[in-house]
């Protein structure tokens, strides 16, 4: 029997895949000691600091990270950072394998004038900030504003703009930040518009995500009853249509026809306009769009141009993964080939194949690196692996640590009526776990 090492970098979706796809590769031959390296105190990534607070039910994938975590070649190493806890090139040679499962948690910039605006913001700052994610409790937000625009036309641009027009009591059941739900409460924000920069047809949302917004009790949601129209006459022509986008339409043509409850929460969402300018006296104030249209299949600009006012801009078209020493991202994930990136150093997840996919994509993802992984390990290294590499007195959060400040925040939960309350400073979280 061999026994390989590996260490996997980032505690979120695809990490954990990754971690179980070894799991179940192991043979009476073949087995794996996996190491987990994380460098916020909590585990789960973007199904802690990512998902919806209205979304319970995606985040019940965290049952599975558990069991993966139970199992006894799994050890947790949280708190302990790439770069500055541990090196990339001493990782690499103490274990067989590294697999960087960190992600995309840079957002992209439309690259529009005005851009820096203040109250212009990235997804990428606005979700964690709902989310409870320790670096991001001090995102300036600024709700003061009746309107908000949301640029991009894909899930994370519907959780903002639900998150944004959502009657806040609604949210109250959640695990939403409390500072966020107490600032929603005192929003002013009644109309919120989602634009797409392509017809309906092109939409990245889905199915699921849209059937969610008629359920918005105090929203009224609105679509383009036209817009959808002309949607449905460009696919009508195609042989085949994706069920996908079958589906999409289909909700969309409901949502637009549907009849409105008259409450003063309005959500829209606007196709074919893209952001060509943002405008304000520091603070944002307005966005000039170009109207598009679609012609011989393709979105082009019609050569009329709107403009929406509004103080608030978020974002979500997208991320690109973080650099760091030894990493070259290109096109926003780590330079890669089917997820082998280096001699032994590899990727899953968002930091391989780019932002895209849900939760569950990452699972088939990462059992093909770890095949190929797999087929590339040769002589199992004689090394002690993390704990020769860490500082002595480095507060790791083990597993154990971890399911004390899981359990504490559950708790918290309990009594004030939420799944948990989360906590949201570092230390805190380090001095829950290792007291
Ligand atoms: P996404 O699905 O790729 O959508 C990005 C949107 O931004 C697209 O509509 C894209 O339009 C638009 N965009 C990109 N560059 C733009 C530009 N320069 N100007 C204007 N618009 C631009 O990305 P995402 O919403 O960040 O989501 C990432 C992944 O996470 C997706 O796979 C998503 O399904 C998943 N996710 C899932 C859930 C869920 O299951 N509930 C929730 C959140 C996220 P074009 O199509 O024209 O490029």
């Amino acid at each position: 029997m061999v026994k390989f090492k590996i260490v996997i970098v980032g505690a979120g979706p695809a990490g954990y895949f990754t971690a179980q796809a070894f799991q179940n590769a192991q043979t009476e031959d073949i087995k794996f000691a996996i190491d987990m390296i994380e460098r916020l105190p909590t585990p789960w990534g973007l199904v802690r600091s990512g998902v919806a607070p209205d979304h319970p039910k995606i985040k019940t994938v965290s049952k599975v990270f558990e069991k993966i975590a139970k199992e006894p070649n799994f050890r947790l190493f949280a708190n302990v950072e790439l770069g500055k806890d541990v090196s990339l090139k001493d990782l690499r040679d103490q274990y067989d394998a590294v697999v960087l499962s960190t992600g995309a948690s840079k957002g992209r910039k439309l690259g529009v004038p005005g851009e820096d605006l203040t109250n212009s913001l990235s997804a990428a700052d606005f979700v964690p900030w709902y989310n409870s994610h320790p670096d991001y409790v001090n995102t300036e937000v600024d709700l003061s504003c009746d309107t908000a625009v949301v640029i991009g036309a894909g899930n994370v641009a519907m959780d903002v703009a639900r998150i944004l027009a959502i009657d806040p009591t609604e949210l109250d059941p959640t695990d939403i930040a409390d500072h966020a739900l107490s600032k929603l409460k005192q929003s002013n924000i009644r109309t919120v518009i989602i634009c797409g920069r392509r017809g309906p047809e092109y939409a990245a949302f889905t199915a699921p995500e849209l059937r969610d917004l008629p359920k918005l009790e105090n929203t009224d949601v609105y679509v383009d009853s036209n817009q959808i129209q002309e949607a449905e006459l460009r696919i009508a022509s195609l042989i085949e249509i994706e069920k996908d986008l079958r589906n999409n339409l289909e909700v969309m043509r409901l949502i637009a026809d549907q009849s409105k409850k008259g409450v003063d929460r309005k959500l829209e969402i606007k196709f074919l306009s893209t952001p060509i300018e943002f405008k304000g006296n520091s603070k944002i104030e307005e966005v000039i769009f170009a109207q598009n249209k679609v012609e011989n299949g393709k979105v082009v600009p019609s050569g009329e141009k709107f403009s929406i006012k509004c103080g608030l801009v978020i974002s979500a078209i997208g991320y690109d993964s973080v650099e760091y020493p030894g990493i070259t991202i290109q096109n926003g994930r780590i330079n890669n080939i089917a997820g082998h990136v280096e001699h032994n150093l590899y990727t899953t997840g968002w930091a391989k194949r780019g932002p895209t996919g849900v939760i569950g994509t990452n699972k088939s993802d990462s059992t093909d690196v770890v095949e190929l992984i797999i087929e590339n390990l040769k002589e199992p290294k004689l090394s002690e692996g993390i704990t020769s590499l860490l500082k002595s007195g480095h507060q790791v959060i083990d597993q154990l640590a971890w399911e004390k400040i899981n359990a504490s925040e559950v708790i918290s939960g309990e009594i004030a009526g939420k799944p948990r309350v989360k906590e949201i400073k570092r230390d805190k979280l380090i001095n829950i776990g290792l007291n």
